[in-house]
């Protein structure tokens, strides 16, 4: 773990945790041992941070171990492109798989054998039915299957068919191998469920060198196995799987015997977690790609400038449970913002300039202002920021003719500038239209750091940075993605994305010290939000993302509800 909340999660409670504390306590398990298993068919999103949190999670903290395992039984959808980024993302969150690198292609080989042990016992059989014709004979919830013409095929017969397969003699469809469980089963997946596919396909990993390929249902629970996996850990969806897994596990010479337990998926308003869905954003041009700062992905929330510790806390606080349920996102914010508010260096930065002039200041003059880094942590101490005639504040922070509540700069109204001065506005200038480009302003000397000595009172203050001195940026803002805190409920989810999403601002101007910011640096730019040097970034061409806005949208529902309680 890289950051200092390593042992944030002792003493979580959950229905995982407790089984875990009884197999050991029971002398069932006397290793904790699990994985996580992702199909390298697109990138990580935050529903599989939930999952990466609990399984890294529960292995660190019963002194076990946590494998990363690449689920890599679909080649025609798999790439070594999100096998690397899955890795990256991975180690990003603060896990570490050490040399439990493992890959369901590793166990081809084996799962081959089991498959042939299958067959040699009269416990599966090839079948040439078409797909559709496999779904109609299998029946339905109501309805018992019935048995395929093939079912009875003789051992020989099977494993010749097998072989064939194997050697890549038939067509992608033409065959399956089927386990021999019970087609009257009430539970559809004991059907004679299908454990491998013939796929002409070459794999990321192992090329040309099979023609079949095994299913989810048949890979999974023996590379639980042959890794020596003591729990299982899955989504909600394999509960009617798991006896399937079990039997499996049953009736081959595998080398452990695993147990599969399943948990809640992660749904979040205002996105969609699903890599197939992600996939149609990014293919379709509606997002920059994976990384989209708006997408949901861990790569998105990285590029813009959300801290791995804020994602492991949001784990930690949705909890892990039995039944499924929709997070707001605004609980996810609140993480964010807590964790950045704590850590995240203060600086000042103009999203939408406006020029002051200081008539009384001197023209040649630039004073070094201190500025306090941020005011949570002592630690972090203060900077210089310069000071000068020529200054931008926020267009917003001045008003001509300004509602009774607006403490902010209007004509004859005096503020402070943080950390300066304190500045009153004796004109503004317009351009041949009638709008305000410039303030001409005066300062008061005597109120050097933004104080009065005689205790004279403002009461507004606003931010600036020095016309010479600022850097150029351009800044993306950026709100949900959806319009809509379901998408898709009503229709195409793509008819519910927002086009006005992001937002880009160009000639934002920051205070100097920037220049040294990096790529991976989250900062606060005071009274506006979160910020982040965007990685497409050069010298010249400064990019920022917004990484989240001040507000509190979640302590606000909080609030909201408490008074409703009331
Ligand atoms: P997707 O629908 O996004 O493709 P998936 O489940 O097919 O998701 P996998 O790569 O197979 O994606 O998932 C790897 C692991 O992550 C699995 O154990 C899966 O259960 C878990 N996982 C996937 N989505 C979620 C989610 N929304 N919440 C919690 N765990 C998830
Ligand atoms: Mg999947």
């Amino acid at each position: 773990m890289t950051d200092s909340d390593s042992s944030q999660s002792e003493g979580v409670k959950d229905f995982v945790r407790d089984v875990i504390r009884d197999d050991l306590a029971a002398g069932r398990t006397t290793e904790v041992v699990t994985r996580f298993p992702p199909e390298p068919n697109g990138y990580l999103h935050i529903g599989h941070a939930k999952s990466i949190c609990l399984n890294f999670g529960v292995a660190a903290e019963f002194g076990g171990r946590c494998h990363l395992r690449f689920d890599d039984t679909n080649p025609t959808k798999e790439k070594i492109e999100y096998i690397e980024a899955i890795q990256e993302d991975v180690r990003w969150l603060g896990y570490d798989w050490r040399e439990h690198l493992h890959f369901t292609s590793d166990n081809f080989d084996t799962l081959y054998q089991y498959a042939v042990h299958l067959i040699e016992n009269n416990k599966a059989y090839v079948d040439d039915l078409s797909a559709d014709e496999i779904r109609e004979y299998r029946g339905t919830l109501t309805k018992p299957g019935t048995n395929s013409p093939n079912r009875n095929r003789p051992v020989t017969e099977n494993m010749d068919l097998f072989g064939r397969m194997k050697a890549g003699e038939f067509a992608d469809g033409s065959h399956v191998l089927r386990a021999k469980i019970d087609m009257a089963s009430g539970n559809i997946n004991m059907r004679d469920p299908v454990l491998y596919r013939i796929l002409n396909a070459s794999h990321p990993r192992t090329g040309d060198t099979w023609s079949i390929y095994p299913t989810y249902d048949f890979a999974h629970g023996q590379s639980d196995a042959i890794e020596g996996i003591s729990h299982s850990i899955c989504t909600l969806e394999f509960e009617d799987h798991r006896p399937l897994y079990d039997w499996l596990i049953e009736n081959l010479p595998v080398p452990s015997t695993p147990h599969q337990y399943e948990f809640a998926r992660l749904n979040l308003t205002y996105s969609v977690l699903s890599k197939r869905l992600l996939m149609q954003l990014v293919t379709d041009g509606h997002v920059d790609g994976w990384d989209d700062p708006r997408m949901p992905t861990i790569s998105g929330y990285r590029r813009r400038g959300i801290p791995a510790a804020a994602i492991r806390d949001f784990a930690q606080r949705i909890g892990v449970t039995k039944s499924d349920s929709t997070v707001e996102v605004e609980l996810f914010d609140h993480c964010v913002r807590d964790h950045l508010n704590k850590v995240a260096p203060r600086r000042l930065g103009v999203l939408k300039p406006l020029k002051v002039v200081i008539e009384n200041y001197p023209e040649t003059l630039t004073e070094e202002i201190d500025a306090i880094n941020n005011p949570e942590d002592e630690t972090a101490g203060k900077r210089k920021v310069p000071f000068s005639r020529e200054l931008y504040i926020e267009r917003d922070d001045f008003m001509e003719d300004p509602p009774k509540k607006f403490f902010r700069l209007a004509p004859g109204r005096e503020v402070r500038f943080r950390y300066a001065y304190f500045i009153t506005c004796r004109e503004a200038i317009k351009d041949s239209a009638g709008n305000v480009i410039e303030l001409r302003c005066t300062y008061d000397p005597a109120t050097r750091g933004g104080n009065s000595a005689e205790g004279r009172k403002v009461k507004g203050t606003i931010h600036w940075v020095s016309a010479e001195h600022a850097i150029d940026a351009e800044i993306h803002m950026y709100s949900h993605l959806f319009t809509r805190p379901d998408p898709g409920a009503e229709g195409d989810f793509r008819d519910d994305i927002d086009m006005a999403s992001k937002t880009i601002l160009s000639g934002c101007k920051l205070e100097p010290s920037l220049a040294e910011s990096q790529v991976g640096e989250t900062l606060q730019l005071e009274r506006h939000g979160y910020f982040t040097m965007d990685r497409v970034s050069q010298p010249g061409h400064i990019v920022y993302n917004q990484t989240m806005a001040l507000r509190d949208g979640w302590a606000k529902i909080q609030a909201k509800e408490k008074s409703v309680k009331k």
